[in-house]
């Protein structure tokens, strides 16, 4: 009863607000508004068969990015494309403090990708992790927040200190290809050795040309791990 009203003057004083155009939703369990569900670029098959990026057919069979060069991951999946009202709210949720957005996100990435990841047969996640020294800047890491919310939801666990960044790299966004993978190369290390035979799900929040997941999967596998898939929320851009 009074966690009952609590709730119910929480959601007055805060009440939720859809993550991607941020309108008031009430009554509304998802957070995500009716015009927004319409719109959502979700990610459908045809899709790359290594990094899910939507394809304009299906005899394509995988991208122009993966034909190009080879990946150290196994496979991966984004939920959107990284476009329009979607990108703005990663960058909310990444730069602006929308931890909120979390939940609501792991909800759709369990609700598309739960059955491709059940039958990956996952045991472990790890989100991509920052550097410790922006870390104390943004003071958490939006990648481990969708990662705990959705091991909590799919019953995997989650190993946010495994692997680390001990190189403070510059940001990649504004990198071209080559040099993103300069920049990212011996970025990672992992600390134990927890991987051995493990089948881990690397989780990050936007997925461009893969070097950032591929300098994860070499670290990774170097460590042990016996296959290394990625989600995450969006892939496009560069
Ligand atoms: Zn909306
Ligand atoms: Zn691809």
């Amino acid at each position: 009863m009074i966690k009952k009203a609590t709730e119910y003057i929480l959601s007055r004083l805060f009440p939720p607000v859809c993550p991607f155009c941020e309108c008031v939703v009430e009554g509304t369990k998802s957070a995500v508004c009716e015009d927004c569900l319409q719109q959502l670029p979700f990610i459908e098959a045809p899709r790359c068969a290594k990094c899910g990026k939507a394809l304009k057919s299906v005899e394509d069979g995988i991208c122009a990015d993966c034909r190009e060069g080879v990946h150290l991951f196994s496979e991966g999946r984004a939920l959107w494309k990284y476009e329009g009202n979607v990108a703005a709210s990663i960058l909310r949720f990444k730069y602006h403090d929308q931890k909120n957005y979390a939940p609501v996100y792991a909800e759709w990435m369990v609700r598309c990708l739960g059955d491709w990841i059940r039958s990956l047969q996952i045991d472990l996640m790890v989100p991509v992790p920052v550097h410790k020294k922006r870390l104390k800047e943004r003071s958490y890491n939006q990648a481990q927040l969708l990662a705990e919310e959705m091991g909590r939801r799919m019953d995997i666990p989650v190993y946010a200190d495994l692997l680390y960044r001990w190189k403070n790299t510059a940001p990649q966004k504004n990198l071209s290809a080559f040099a993103r993978m300069r920049n990212l190369q011996d970025a990672f290390a992992v600390r134990g050795d927890a991987l051995k035979n493990r089948r881990v799900l690397v989780i990050d929040d936007i997925y461009t040309t893969g070097v950032t997941i591929d300098a994860a999967s070499c670290a990774l596998r170097a460590h042990g791990a016996q296959a290394v898939y990625f989600a995450a929320l969006a892939s496009g851009g560069m």
